[in-house]
């Protein structure tokens, strides 16, 4: 893997500022192989080196992957001039390694987003070709129908004239508001065209009115996640996707 100077990896491992780190090195609390470290800028090599701060072992990544239950209110962008960014959620030392969004959720759009700074594993996640199946969850304004259920799995017209691959409808209940009818749903799509399930909604005249995503190919939701919150994933769950 790559080399690199020792206050940047303490700083990956979450260990501090680089100052602070610095400070710690001046104060012998860093060890390289069993030797002292003299200098924060020492180049090490984090698969060869053995580094320790106060004796406990530093475990260096380079690449991680995060879940999040994104909530509603954040973009899924890495900057963005005004708005807050799921970036914008992430630890100081969680942001060193510059995770970026696997895909969009709309702003108000809420659940399981992946963050990475893996490239490849994103790109062949968002290839067309992948057909990475996504699972929706929806609070529908309108009654839902067998008949949405049908022409959802036949394909429909979005509003651009683009006919829709098949995607799967499960109506789990239905539910009276203010404004009338309203369906809780599940719908599964293997494609993510933009704003794909509110236009799919639209296509049969009804309007989504929450949408949070509960899978991603093999990868699902946390429920144990908080809106706004996220963890790593587990070694399995980055197998599964690879
Ligand atoms: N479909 C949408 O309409 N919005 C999303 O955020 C994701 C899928």
């Amino acid at each position: 893997s790559e080399r690199l100077r020792l206050d940047k990896l303490l700083a990956h491992a979450g260990f501090g500022t680089r100052s602070e780190i610095k400070k710690a090195v001046k104060a012998g609390r860093v060890y390289v192989n069993d030797q002292k470290a003299k200098d924060s800028g020492h180049i090490v090599d984090p698969d060869a080196d053995t580094v320790t701060f106060d004796g406990e072992l530093v475990s260096y990544r380079s690449v991680v992957y995060l879940m999040m239950n994104k909530p509603q209110g954040v973009i899924s962008a890495t900057e963005d001039g005004r708005e807050r960014t799921v970036i914008d959620l992430l630890q100081p030392e969680d942001k060193l390694l510059k995770p970026f969004p696997v895909g969009r959720l709309d702003k108000d759009t809420t659940g399981l987003l992946l963050l990475t700074n893996d490239g490849q594993l994103a790109h062949e996640l968002l290839s067309p070709k992948k057909h990475v199946d996504k699972t929706y969850e929806a609070y529908v304004l309108g009654h839902v129908t067998e008949e949405d259920q049908r022409a959802f799995e036949q394909g429909v017209a979005l509003d651009d004239g683009y006919i829709t691959k098949t995607a799967k409808l499960i109506i789990d209940s239905y539910e009276d508001s203010s404004d009338g009818p309203c369906s809780w749903i599940r719908l599964t799509i293997t494609e993510g065209k933009f704003h794909q399930v509110k236009r799919m909604f639209q296509s049969v005249g009804k309007q989504v009115l929450r949408l949070n995503r509960l899978s991603m190919g093999p990868l699902e939701l946390d429920q144990s996640l908080e809106r706004g919150q996220y963890r790593e994933l587990t070694e399995e769950e980055v197998e599964q996707l690879k």
